[in-house]
């Protein structure tokens, strides 16, 4: 038993002499943090060099967007807030932290000019984070089409996991205690914390973008650099739709997120390929087939 992720690193050969494969998730990467986590000699599921793309808001839109993905408009100047937006610090996590604004005023009432943050677009709609999976070893399937360098390229097999949507306090709530401006004569804020997950489905004709969106930000992940690894395994879209059912991408993970838990039994999309194939069951068989088939070196790093 280890008190800290960080003593991980001192235990990296025994892990090694007993074929351990890390399989990162977001609260290892955040207690480890980035640069202990790409230090930790330890084989690990996925590419870990995603996470320099993963770990800044700016890096992550560059991908998303070149993935053809559309996202929140983000606002440079603070004087130009023409209607709702959400306030993010960029050490903030889980939602903690975020607020929002609906004019100048607002924001500067609310904001701490002391920290880094981004001004962005308040969307909204109804949120839907989708799981995918993508295995570079799988050649049927839906196969991912290969971009720029990797045109006309069969790039690997994208799997549809599961959804869920995250109960977030206390703003899930809010509507119950009156209007933004009630809550505010009470001084309440909304907060965005992250207390459980619910499975949810979406409206079928969503799921060709769903797919478009999750193709194009893999086919994307291996453009990103030079000699890009792109991005394997699990990674999940975090979305709003609106009312014109558009997807709007806010956040993308890639690993395993928390919103994968109800569904440790399989999920209606994943059943329709196998039963009961949770997400954690889908890594273990990647690399078991992996392995089988000596391409190790294919989904770890
Ligand atoms: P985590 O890393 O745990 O996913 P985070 O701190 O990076 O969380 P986000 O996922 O960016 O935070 O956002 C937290 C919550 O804030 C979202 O689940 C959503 O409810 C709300 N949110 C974020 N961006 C927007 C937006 N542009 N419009 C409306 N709501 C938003």
């Amino acid at each position: 038993m280890l008190d800290h992720y960080h003593e991980m690193l001192d235990h990296a050969e025994w892990f090694r002499e007993r074929n351990v494969v890390i399989i990162p998730h977001g609260s290892l990467v955040e207690y480890l943090g980035s640069d202990k986590f790409g230090a930790l000699e330890v084989p690990t599921f996925g590419n870990r060099g995603i996470l320099h793309w993963e770990s800044s808001r700016a890096r992550q839109r560059q991908w998303l967007e070149s993935g053809g993905c559309t996202m929140p408009r983000v606002l440079e100047d603070p004087h130009d807030i023409d209607g709702p937006v959400i306030v993010k610090y960029a050490g903030a996590k889980g939602g903690r932290g975020y607020f929002i604004a609906r004019d100048y005023r607002d924001f500067r009432r609310n904001v701490d000019i002391e920290e880094e943050f981004t001004i962005q677009e308040y969307v909204l709609g109804c949120r839907y984070y989708l799981h995918f999976f993508f295995d570079p070893t799988a050649e049927d399937g839906f196969q991912v089409q290969g971009r720029g360098k990797h045109a006309g390229k069969n790039l690997g097999r994208l799997e549809l996991m599961s959804m869920d949507r995250r109960d977030e306090s206390n703003v899930d709530e809010f509507y119950k205690l009156g209007s933004l401006r009630d809550l505010r004569e009470m001084a309440l804020e909304p907060s965005f914390v992250v207390t459980g997950n619910q499975p949810v489905v979406i409206r079928e004709s969503l799921l060709p973008r769903a797919f478009e969106m999750a193709e194009g930000t893999v086919a994307a992940s291996f453009e990103l650099e030079e000699n890009s690894r792109g991005m394997l395994g699990p990674f999940c879209l975090e979305t709003i739709v609106t009312d014109q059912l558009e997807f709007k991408v806010f956040e993308i993970s890639a690993r395993i997120v928390a919103g994968s838990n109800p569904f440790v039994g399989g999920s209606p999309y994943s059943d329709i390929n196998e039963t009961r194939m949770s997400t954690g069951r889908r890594i273990a068989r990647s690399i078991r087939k992996a392995a089988d088939d000596n391409r190790l070196h294919d989904i770890l790093s």
